[in-house]
């Protein structure tokens, strides 16, 4: 014969569930009144530190769903001593369009100059979808919000910039310094010709 068919029975196997769940830890996290405890180096948003990025353009190119929009136009760099001003690129759009990214972070990872950081900033829900548009004012406010990076590993390798910088400081200072490069005769009877 069946539980089913024993009165009280269903009403007793429901109150055991109950007691049993009442005595667990709830996983329930009370947001919004409580924040929740993320990683620090959670993918919440991108921050843009527009003065390190160079408009390149390889994140809006690799971005698998061509939601970065970057406009610029190119200026004239006065270079004391140079015969002719440099030309550089000037950012006059960068924005980002959250509706659409789909936070892979191939657009941080590519950026060969660190314009490009992840803050683990979530709360940026709008009722427009169109707001969700960040621009380069927006993406520069999160900087705000993104984590120092960690500690360098005590047993790890130096990073190339400490290495260089270590170099740098150990070679001998000034040009009368350095060794003079030797001078190759050239052979006789091959001067001014070609190889
Ligand atoms: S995280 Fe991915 S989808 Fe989003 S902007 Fe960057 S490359 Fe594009
Ligand atoms: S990859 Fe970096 S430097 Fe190049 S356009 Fe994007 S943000 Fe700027």
């Amino acid at each position: 014969m069946s539980d089913s068919g024993v009165p009280g029975s269903g009403l007793a196997k429901g109150l055991a569930v109950t007691l049993k769940t009442m005595t667990r830890r709830s996983t329930t996290q009370q947001y919004p009144d409580v924040a929740p405890e993320l990683p620090p180096r959670s993918r919440g948003v991108i921050a843009l530190l527009a003065e390190n990025c160079t408009v390149c353009m390889l994140c809006a190119r690799e971005c698998p769903d061509w939601c970065i929009y970057i406009d610029s136009h190119k200026e004239e760099v006065a270079v004391p001593g140079a015969a002719r001003p440099r030309q550089r690129n000037v950012l006059d759009r960068f924005d980002i369009d959250f509706s659409l990214c789909m936070y892979c972070g191939i657009c941080v990872e590519v950026c060969p100059f660190d314009a490009l950081y992840w803050s683990p900033e979530f709360e940026y829900a709008e009722y427009d979808i169109r707001d969700l548009l960040h621009d380069k004012d927006h993406l520069g406010q999160w900087m705000a919000t993104v984590p120092p990076p960690p500690a360098h590993d005590p047993n790890g390798e130096p990073s190339k910039e400490e290495t260089t910088a270590a170099r740098k400081a150990a070679a001998p200072a000034g040009p009368a310094a350095r060794p003079a490069a030797p001078r190759v005769r050239p052979e006789a009877g091959t001067e001014g010709t070609d190889r």
